[in-house]
């Protein structure tokens, strides 16, 4: 099957080919015809499926289709996404797809200046793509015109909800018209999206992708046992000795990304670390030297990652196991990614062995475990407990026993936490 054959024109074809992409994704050849026939569209797909490609393409060529929209000051179509991170990787797909039509677009997200925001938007743009928070800071300040949207996309919906954005969903549905297009795109399910989806979307096809293999076939996984206080050590080893050139280490905490991205540049690797914390500027600056290949390190944490796209990474590392199951397969979902082979390795110490069980537990299969030599660990080492950064207080919506969001469709996205509580506020804000 070809992208020509779904139906889309000849310069979004054209596009996609100029990307490399001769094959639609199972996503791709379910959403892209449902979306041209102007249904609404319930889409059941995480990232790495090529789901962003399923709703843009089709989404250009509707507007194309549609022709001029007499105002050019109005917004024609919106995407709404969790974090910064994932609406300035959607609107570079916009621009890709989008680059032989005559079509403008521009994202907006918080944590940076917003004068640069309002020039664009006073210019005038077909397709927006921004974060919720900020996009309602725009209507507030009357610097974007929502009454002409003819398509919606909620992408990410799940995640949205987890980080507490409901109330910013629902003021910034109210300022859309009634009789639009809208696609909703999540990985899980739950009561809450259905609710919104059950108000939201009209007579809405469900297109949904089981994941392409299962984790356990297209990345390969090992468990290297190691003492918590040489895996540091271990680490930088197993970099030199293998001459990686790119990879991704999860660690548990932002003090621990910082600390470990500072002592793997001590040995002589250059590393840099992403998270909450960061401005959006050295986000964007660590993510961009990583994909450039002048940090050979990306330390992250769990949220800092999500949606992060990188193609073709192929080495992913967990110097931490996390607290809940579920974001062991969303790490590693991070290699291997789009039909490429992965490896993911995890250092164990003592204090993990029983989040070691849980994720074996989920996987439904024991990850081999492999000692390496000059490292095995001291058996006389007692477990100790594991600290979260938070000390003195009970481990935090990530930190914690997390309820599930909801049954899971095709995918292992955890539940995050309830909304509203503290390890989400901070996040919310973050977003903005
Ligand atoms: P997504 O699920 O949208 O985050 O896409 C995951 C990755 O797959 C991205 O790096 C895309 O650029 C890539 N991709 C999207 N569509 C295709 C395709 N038809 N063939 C190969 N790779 C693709």
């Amino acid at each position: 099957m070809s992208f020509a054959s779904l139906g889309l024109r000849a310069e979004l074809v054209r596009a996609v080919s100029e990307k490399g992409y001769s094959t639609p994704t199972p996503i791709q050849q379910q959403a892209i015809p449902l979306v041209l026939e102007g249904r609404d569209i319930m889409g059941g797909a995480q990232t790495g499926t090529g789901k962003t490609a399923g709703f843009t393409l089709p989404l250009l060529h509707r507007l194309m289709d549609m022709g001029q929209q007499p105002d050019r000051r109005k917004v024609r179509a919106l995407v709404l996404t969790p974090t910064r991170e994932l609406a300035a990787q959607v609107h570079e797909s916009v621009r890709a797809y989008g680059k032989h039509l005559p079509l403008r677009s521009t994202v907006i997200f918080g944590g940076v200046s917003i004068n640069p925001q309002i020039q664009k938007l006073r210019k005038g743009v077909e397709i927006l793509v921004a974060t919720p928070g900020r996009l309602l800071d725009h209507a507030g300040q009357r610097t974007v015109d929502l009454s002409g949207v003819d398509i919606l996309v909620l992408d990410e919906a799940d995640r949205m909800l987890d980080m507490g954005f409901i109330h910013d969903i629902r003021k910034v549905l109210a300022l859309l018209p009634k009789r639009k297009q809208t696609l909703l795109f999540s990985a899980t399910f739950s009561s809450e999206i259905k609710r919104l989806a059950d108000g939201l979307l009209n007579d809405p096809a469900l297109v949904e992708v089981a994941q392409r293999n299962t984790t356990a076939e297209r990345i390969s996984q090992v468990v290297h046992p190691v003492d918590r206080a040489r895996k540091r050590e271990l680490l930088s080893w197993m970099i030199g000795a293998n001459n990686w050139r790119q990879v991704l280490v999860f660690t548990r905490t932002k003090h621990g990304a910082n600390r470990l991205a500072e002592q793997l540049g001590k040995d002589g690797i250059t590393a840099a670390a992403i998270h909450g914390n960061k401005s959006q500027g050295a986000r964007t600056r660590a993510l961009a030297d990583f994909k450039s290949g002048k940090v050979r390190v990306l330390v992250a944490t769990d949220i800092a990652a999500r949606g992060l796209d990188i193609d073709q990474l192929p080495h992913v590392v967990n110097f931490e196991l996390p607290n809940v199951p579920e974001d062991y397969v969303h790490r590693i979902g991070r290699t291997g990614r789009a039909g490429n082979e992965g490896e993911a390795m995890s250092l164990v110490c003592v204090d993990e062995h029983k989040l070691l069980r849980d994720i074996e537990r989920l996987l439904k299969t024991d990850i081999r475990k492999q000692v390496i030599e000059g490292y095995e660990p001291d058996p006389s080492i007692r477990a100790e407990p594991i600290q979260n950064g938070r000390r003195g207080k009970p481990a935090g919506p990530r930190g914690g026993a997390r309820k599930s969001s909801g049954p899971r469709h095709g995918g292992h996205r955890s539940g995050a936490g309830k909304k509203g509580s503290r390890g989400n506020r901070s996040t919310r804000h973050a977003a903005r």
